[in-house]
């Protein structure tokens, strides 16, 4: 039964992407019956529009029956636990399927110097927790989460900072600074969210920065390169040689990118070129480029490949099988968010390569956005079903739950 274009397109390599007993092995009937469900009222996208602003306004009115039926729909599908010891058995689960997780604490948008504190505490703690852990190898996190997005945006455009400006901005770097030593004491990677364009810049230069320092005997900064932005492959290429040609190692996370519409409004607003590339093809070519350049460059540089798309992943996997590399080289890695894409996440692990789940926590209010975003991108686009729900289909009715 053919799943989707995807599905009879031919794909790269010799996984089955589209086996779903592997995909959802871990789930039990009852848990693979909710998560239809679940996705089959997402796949609305009235419903979500109109679930997404009423959340949000009964969560800031704290009602507290809002609150626990977003705990057992949408939390619980794309979110580890409000806190550490919660996610202790979503992080064992993925393990016993060969999966590791990448922990993330999914605060957003702070500015006040106290929260931005909280948020370098609750990292630290992350990490201690990673390391205590054999299979929470990364832990990841947004610089937006440690500093004033106005401040990045202000270094970036090279303006000079006020004194009290000034005073920010090393209590950011002590910060940062903070939880990089701690991760590379702990030996546990870091991989640093891609921003928008208008903040990315600083945040490149920054991390670039830090690789040199803590990126000397392996990859513990990872920078993320956002493939839809039309300067992402070349940035990807410098910044590998730059910091290979000085002797450290050099990390790098591959997306597509998350801010397209933002980006080419406020493109289209300002009156500059729009920094994405005009088509999702050229998105595309950009990637399976830098998808081969690392895993040409794999014995020099560590990589996330962290892509829902099934071509990308193919791709990848096809190259490593290809060159003979050893499939779980931990410079060559595949991660995917949690509560998503099991089609090829469980693929691949069962095939033996390093893959991860990206594994957001945190309170209710706090992963909110992170949630709707989740939701929105489920809903069906033109009027299609989505892709997560015809796998879902596709294995209640092999296991004969649904006709
Ligand atoms: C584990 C993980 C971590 C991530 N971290 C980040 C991050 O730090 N920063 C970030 O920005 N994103 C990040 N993303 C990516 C982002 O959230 C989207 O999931 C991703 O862009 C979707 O693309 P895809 O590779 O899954 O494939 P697809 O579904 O094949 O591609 C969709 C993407 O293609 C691009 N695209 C679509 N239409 C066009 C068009 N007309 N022209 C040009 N390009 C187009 C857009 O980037 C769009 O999101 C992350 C994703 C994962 C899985």
């Amino acid at each position: 039964m053919a799943v989707d274009s995807e599905a009879t397109d031919p794909l790269p390599g010799h996984i089955d992407f589209h086996n779903t007993e592997f995909a959802f092995a871990h789930l039990s009937d009852r848990e693979l019956k909710r998560m239809y469900y679940l996705f089959r009222l997402m796949n609305s996208p009235a419903l979500v529009n109109v679930g997404s602003s009423l959340l949000v306004a009964a969560i800031k009115l704290r009602l507290p029956l809002v609150k626990r039926l977003v705990r057992h729909t949408i939390f619980r599908q794309f979110v580890g636990g409000e806190t550490l010891q919660e996610c202790e058995p979503v992080i064992e689960k993925l393990r016993k399927y060969q999966c590791s997780s990448i922990l993330e604490y999914g605060a957003e948008g702070k500015s006040r110097e106290e929260e931005l504190d909280t948020t370098r505490d609750i990292v630290l703690n992350t990490i201690r927790f990673a390391a205590s852990s054999d299979s929470v190898p990364v832990v990841s996190l947004k610089l937006t989460g440690l500093v004033d997005n106005a401040l990045l945006e202000k270094k970036q455009r090279g303006e000079v900072f006020s004194e009290q400006e000034e005073v920010y901005w090393k209590r950011f770097l002590r910060r940062f600074d903070d939880i990089c030593q701690t991760a590379y004491e702990h030996n546990i990677a870091l991989f640093i969210d891609a921003e928008e364009s208008w903040m990315q810049d600083a945040i490149d230069a920054l991390v670039l920065e830090r690789m040199r320092r803590y990126n000397t005997r392996r990859a513990i900064l990872y920078n993320t390169y956002q493939l839809y932005r039309v300067d992402g492959l070349q940035r990807l290429k410098d910044d590998y040689h730059v910091i290979h040609s000085e002797g450290y190692v050099f990390g790098a996370k591959l997306v597509r990118g998350a801010y397209m519409d933002k980006e080419r409004k406020r493109a289209k607003e300002m009156g500059y070129p729009s920094p994405i590339h005009p088509t999702k093809e050229a998105t595309d070519r950009a990637y399976d480029e830098a998808i081969l350049f690392c895993v040409e460059h794999f014995e020099t540089m560590a990589s996330c490949n962290a892509s829902h798309n099934l071509k990308s992943n193919a791709l990848q996997a096809k190259l490593i099988e290809e060159r003979g590399i050893v499939k779980n080289h931990d410079h060559l890695n595949f991660s995917q968010l949690y509560g998503m894409a099991d089609y090829i996440t469980f693929n691949l692990s069962a095939r033996g390569y390093n893959v991860a789940k990206y594994l957001p926590y945190g309170p209710v209010e706090e992963v909110l956005p992170y949630l709707i975003r989740r939701a929105r991108e489920n809903t069906a686009v033109t009027g299609d079903m989505s892709r997560e729900l015809k796998y879902l289909r596709r294995e209640l009715k092999r296991r004969g739950l649904l006709r």
